[in-house]
C-alpha cells in the first residue's frame, strides 16, 4: 500500500494477448441456432455476416489470443488506461473500505468501445472486406466504429435509432465526421424497416429494429458488405479483456486485491473485458472476489429475465443463443442509459451468472444519477449514465464497509463520460427523472413470443 492514487503502466506493457474464457467455462458451451431451422449454424452462415477470421474467434478454444500488432499500434493512442484510487469519494463516504477504477473515459470517443472496434476494422481490413455495417442506439458504438474504419480505409454504413439520431445530434456529427453513412432508423432502405414504417410510421426505433436493418443490408449485399456488432458476441468479449488485463497489473502496483469487481452491463462487453480477467484468477487460482455485473431496473435481463434461448433482433432474423433475455420483442423504456437498453446479455455472462460466478444486481435511475453526481463532484470526471450503474453499486459497497467496519478492496469500471449525455444531468437536477421499474407481467408476455426450440439444445 502507498498514498499513490493513480496507477499508470508504461506503454511497454501493454497486453500481448486477449484472455479468452472460452478455455476456463466452468460449463459446456451452448450453441448458436439458425433463426429459421433452429439448428446449431455452420461456419458458412456466420461467414456472410463476419469474415472468416473473427467467426474463428468466435469459436476458438486457446486462453491466450495474440493481439495482432497493428491494433497494439493503435491501442498505444491510449492505451494502457489509467487506475485510480478514488480517495475523494471515499473519504465522502467515510468508509474504510478503498475504491478503485479503471478510467476508459480516455479513449478518443470517450468509451470502452474502441477496444473491439478497432480489432474488427484490422481483421475485416484483413479478410478483404470492403464495407461494413451496423447499429447504434446513444452513438458509443456507432462513434468507435467509425474512427476504427477511417483508420483501417473502410466505408461504414450505421443504422442509428431514429429518436437518439433527433435528440443526440452531437455523435452523429462524429460519426459523420470520420467519413461513416449515419441513417435514421427505422428507414426504407431495407425491407424490414419500411414494414415497422407502415405498422407506425412514427416508430421512435429501438437497439432491436437497428440491428434487424444492419443485419439485412448485410445479409442481402452479395458478399459485398459485413456486418459488426459492438457486443454480446464472444469475440467481442474477449477483445475487451486488455481493460482487465491491465487492471491486474495496476492492482499489484497498488499492491492490492480486490475483493470486489463490479462493472455495468448492457450486452455485457465492458463487464466481461474488466471482470474476465478476475473470473480467470477465481476459476483457477482460488482467488475468492465477488464479480458483480449491475443493470437498470428498467431493462432487468439478468436479474428478472429468463435464461432461454432467444433471438438477437427484433425481426428475428440474426441467431439464436442461451442468454438472459426480456424478449426480442422488449421494447424499452425511455431511460437515460441508452447503452444498456438491449432484450439480451452475451452468452457468456449469461452462463456465468447462470452457475453463480457472476452476481448481477439492478439499480433504478435516481439512485443512479445520485451516485453520478457524487463521483463527478469529488473525482472530477462526469460519468456515463451507463457507468453510473458501476459507480452506485461500488458506492453501496463502501457503505456496507462503513457500516460493518470492514476494508474491503472494491474495483469497477468507469466504462464511459458522459459528455453528450449533459441534458439527462438537466433533467435530473430539474427533478424531471423517475425510477420505472420493469414490469413482472411484461416480461411474462414477452416470453410468449421465445423461439421453439427442439429438445436438448
Ligand atoms: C455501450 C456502453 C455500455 C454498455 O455496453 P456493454 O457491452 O454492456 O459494455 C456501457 N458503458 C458505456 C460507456 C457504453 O458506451
Amino acid at each position: 500500500m502507498s498514498d499513490r492514487t493513480r496507477f499508470q503502466l508504461d506503454q511497454s506493457r501493454l497486453p500481448k494477448a486477449w484472455y479468452n474464457i472460452n478455455a476456463d467455462m466452468p460449463v459446456p458451451p451452448t450453441p448458436v441456432l439458425h433463426p429459421g431451422t433452429m439448428q446449431p449454424v455452420t461456419p458458412d452462415f456466420l461467414g456472410v455476416l463476419f469474415p472468416m477470421n473473427i467467426v474463428m474467434q468466435e469459436v476458438c478454444q486457446d486462453r491466450w489470443v495474440e493481439i495482432p500488432e497493428p491494433v497494439r499500434e493503435i491501442y498505444r493512442m491510449w492505451r494502457p488506461t489509467p487506475m485510480h484510487r478514488a480517495v475523494r469519494l471515499e473519504k465522502a463516504l467515510g468508509t474504510p473500505a478503498h475504491i478503485y477504477y479503471k478510467n476508459e473515459t480516455v479513449s478518443p470517443v470517450g468509451s470502452h468501445k474502441p477496444n473491439t472496434a478497432v480489432a474488427q476494422a484490422f481483421y475485416n481490413k484483413e479478410a478483404g472486406t470492403k464495407a461494413l455495417t451496423t447499429e447504434t442506439g446513444a452513438g458509443q458504438w456507432g462513434s468507435a466504429l467509425a474512427m476504427a474504419c477511417n483508420f483501417f480505409g473502410l466505408s461504414l454504413e450505421i443504422f442509428m435509432v431514429k429518436i437518439s439520431y433527433h435528440q443526440k445530434p452531437y455523435r452523429r456529427i462524429i460519426m459523420e465526421n470520420f467519413d461513416a453513412h449515419v441513417f435514421p432508423s427505422p428507414t426504407d432502405r431495407t425491407h424490414f424497416g419500411k414494414r415497422v414504417l407502415e405498422e407506425d410510421p412514427e416508430s421512435p426505433g429501438s437497439l432491436g429494429i437497428a440491428i434487424s436493418e444492419a443485419v439485412e443490408v448485410a445479409v442481402t449485399s452479395g458478399g459485398t458488405k459485413k456486418y459488426s456488432l459492438g457486443s454480446v458476441l464472444g469475440h467481442v468479449m474477449m477483445h475487451q479483456t486488455v481493460i482487465g488485463l491491465e487492471a491486474l497489473e495496476q492492482m499489484e502496483m497498488a499492491g492490492e486485491y480486490p475483493d470486489v469487481v463490479i462493472a455495468c452491463a448492457g450486452g455485457g462487453s465492458n463487464f466481461a473485458g474488466f471482470a474476465f480477467p478476475f473470473v480467470h484468477k477465481n476459476l483457477t487460482e482460488g482467488k475468492k472476489t465477488k464479480i458483480v455485473a449491475v443493470e437498470p431496473a428498467s431493462c432487468p435481463t439478468l436479474t428478472k429475465g429468463k435464461y432461454t434461448f432467444d433471438f438477437g433482433d427484433t425481426a428475428a432474423t440474426a441467431p439464436s443463443v442461451k442468454m438472459y433475455t426480456l424478449g426480442h420483442t422488449f421494447i424499452p423504456p425511455g431511460i437515460h442509459a441508452g447503452g444498456l437498453r438491449y432484450h439480451g446479455m452475451a452468452p457468456s455472462v449469461s452462463a456465468l451468472v447462470n452457475h453463480g460466478d457472476v452476481v448481477a444486481r439492478s439499480a433504478r435511475q435516481l439512485e443512479t444519477f445520485e451516485a453520478a453526481v457524487l463521483f463527478s463532484k469529488t473525482e472530477g470526471i462526469i460519468p456515463a449514465p451507463e457507468s453510473a450503474h458501476a459507480i452506485r453499486a461500488a458506492i453501496d459497497e463502501a457503505i456496507q464497509c462503513r457500516e460493518s467496519g470492514q476494508k474491503k478492496v472494491i474495483a469497477f469500471n468507469l466504462s464511459g463520460h458522459g459528455h453528450f449525455d449533459m441534458t439527462a444531468y438537466e433533467s435530473y437536477h430539474h427533478g424531471l427523472l423517475e425510477d420505472y421499474e420493469y414490469p413482472d407481467h411484461a416480461v411474462e408476455e414477452a416470453m410468449t413470443h421465445l423461439p421453439k426450440v427442439p429438445a436438448g439444445s
